[in-house]
């Protein structure tokens, strides 16, 4: 078994896997899948699946297939397809030629229709989707036979054959399962397998007017790669049985079964495709990448690294009951990541001005900053000081309340890798703000300490005023106020959205050294948080957002646990 699995025991799914490989099934092989329609954006629910299909076939030197589950020919877009292929990618899932599509088996799909006709086991229902929806009866009620059921097969093929060819209006007749109406199981009371749909694919253009339902399409698609364990998620678990009854009654190459775990969810956070969708086309995000959005391509251009998110994938383990992840432990994981890779860097976000007016005009010093303590091979590099800086305007107070030990008129501080200054003098605009503070340096604590031994009590980032460049930056906050906006209708769900969830600086002043940032870049913006060069970065133009503070609940609820 695999090196990859020595300290965590094996979650459900893959103590099945283990012990079907132990007991010599299926020849010794393994094949998963992961078969997402191509009808929006992936989201990090899908990260998880994408996580587990394919972290199982790593693990156990088996495959996983990317397949396609384009059978519903009006919600898919070839721009979702390739969304799809670069997240699965740039999660760390690569490598392998295994891209299948659904819509590559209709043929063998129809073919297998009519055997079932042939067979006796489905037939041309003309009911329209009202009757059926009546006839179908309830959870407590049996449903009633369609009165379409009896017909022969030859009227079955004919009228099948006809469908295909094109004869009949959308919703006109369906092709269904006869299996029992009275089954326990709405699934299984006579479920419709075809239906009509006059819609150009993304794929087969024009060709097809009939569509596979899901529930028919998805066991002969696993069945024809010769999947042999199809993972999903719980809502599928009620839809096992057509699944194998579908397998049972069709002459497939190969028997695959399937296995349920509980889908991610997450607060503060909607993961429905439909309301992602809705999200995007209602203008109240910037599009399926904005950085707020839970989808693969918003955390990647936030800055979440693929690394973090697989090891969130990890922490939160697989099981069978439903759970809400609290959105912070996703956070505590970027984090966690980024404090060990991200250079440190100096910008300054609302900035005040300081001129030292002791410092010679003109002169310029390189002072050393330490590019990562957490990372000693990360080296360090050098920062220009000067007589005009920014510091943060929250960093200074002219009347400073009792536990506010950063800058005051007539109090001392640290500037980081630099000089203690001292603040002599505020400068007001005419309307009564603090526009620029005048202070003095002590030339003898270069490095940021004292000889003498004296302290101070806070140190404070900043540039200098001629060196920096100007930047915008984008502040997100949760895009929900409450925790768990998932489990309302499509439309409520948006009466929660965080109004302030994106707040928008400029201009703001980052170190020269942050000048030549490219599109993905990411620092750490020392006090500040984590931050990464949005796309939109290019040259002469800095668009920096942050992808997480740096406070961290959950490293401090660790502590307490351990
Ligand atoms: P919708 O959001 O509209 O319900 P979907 O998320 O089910 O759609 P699919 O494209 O069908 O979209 O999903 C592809 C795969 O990802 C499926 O196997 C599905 O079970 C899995 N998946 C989807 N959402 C989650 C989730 N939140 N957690 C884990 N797996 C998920
Ligand atoms: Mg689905």
């Amino acid at each position: 078994m695999s090196a990859n699995h020595t300290a965590q025991p094996l979650d459900f799914i893959r103590q099945i896997v283990a012990e079907d490989l132990k007991a010599g099934k299926n020849d010794g092989r393994l094949v998963t899948r992961f078969p997402p329609e191509p009808n929006g954006y992936l989201h990090i629910g899908h990260a998880k699946s994408i996580c587990l299909n394919f972290g199982i076939a790593r693990e156990f030197g088996g495959q996983c297939n990317l397949r396609f589950d384009d059978t519903n020919p009006t919600k898919e877009e070839q721009e979702y397809v390739d969304s799809i292929q670069e997240d699965v990618r740039w999660l760390g899932f690569d490598g392998e030629d295994r891209l299948y599509y659904a819509s590559d088996y209709f043929e063998q799909m129809y073919d297998y229709a009519e055997h079932l006709i042939k067979t006796g086991k489905a037939f041309v229902c003309d009911l329209t989707a009202d009757e059926i929806r009546e006839y179908r009866g309830t959870l407590t009620q049996p449903g009633k036979n369609s009165p379409y059921r009896d017909r022969s097969v030859e009227k079955n093929l004919n009228l099948f054959r006809r469908m295909r060819a094109g004869e009949f209006p959308d919703g006109g007749r369906v092709l269904r399962a006869k299996i029992d109406m009275a089954s326990p199981n709405i699934n299984m009371r006579d479920p419709v397998l075809y239906r009509i749909l006059h819609a150009d694919h993304h794929r087969t253009g024009d060709k097809w007017c009939i569509y596979p339902m899901y529930d028919y399409a998805h066991p002969i698609s696993d069945a024809l790669e010769g999947i042999t364990h199809s993972i999903c998620t719980l809502e599928f678990e009620d839809h096992r049985p057509l699944y194998d009854w579908t397998l049972d009654h069709l002459p497939v190459p190969y028997r695959p079964y399937q296995y349920e775990f509980a889908r991610l969810n997450l607060t503060y956070t909607v993961m429905s495709k439909r309301k992602l969708l809705k999200l995007v086309q209602e203008g109240r995000v910037a599009g399926w990448d904005d950085p707020r959005m839970p989808t693969i391509s918003g955390m990647r251009r936030r800055g979440y690294q693929p690394e973090a998110m697989r090891h969130f994938c990890d922490l939160i383990g697989v099981g069978k009951r439903e759970n809400l992840v609290e959105l912070s432990l996703l956070e505590y994981c970027v984090r966690e990541d980024l404090n060990r890779r991200a250079p440190r860097v100096m910008g300054v976000l609302r900035p005040l001005k300081v001129v030292l007016v002791n410092y010679p005009a003109g002169q310029v010093e390189e002072l050393e900053a330490v590019n990562n303590p957490e990372d000693p091979a990360m080296g360090a590099r050098k920062v220009p000081f000067s007589r005009e800086l920014f510091i943060e305007r929250e960093d200074f107070m002219e009347e400073p309340p009792k536990k506010f030990y950063r800058l005051a008129p007539g109090r001392e501080v640290r500037l980081r890798y630099a000089y203690f200054i001292k603040c002599l003098e505020v400068v007001k605009d005419n309307t009564g703000e603090v526009v620029e503070l005048r202070c003095t340096y002590d030339p003898e604590t270069r490095g940021g300490y004292a000889p003498d031994g004296r302290r101070v009590k806070a140190t404070l980032h900043w540039v200098s005023a001629p060196h920096a460049r100007p930047a915008e930056v984008r502040l997100y906050d949760r895009l929900f106020t409450k925790p768990n906006p998932g489990e309302d209708k499509d439309t409520d769900f948006l009466a929660h959205l965080n109004p302030h969830s994106l707040e928008t600086l400029k201009p703001c002043w980052v170190e020269p050294s942050l000048a030549a940032a490219t599109p993905g870049n990411f620092y750490q913006f020392e006090r500040l948080g984590y931050f990464c060069a949005d796309k939109e970065t290019g040259p002469g133009n800095l668009v920096f957002n942050r992808t997480v503070t740096l406070k961290d609940p959950w490293a401090k609820i660790q502590q307490v646990e351990k």
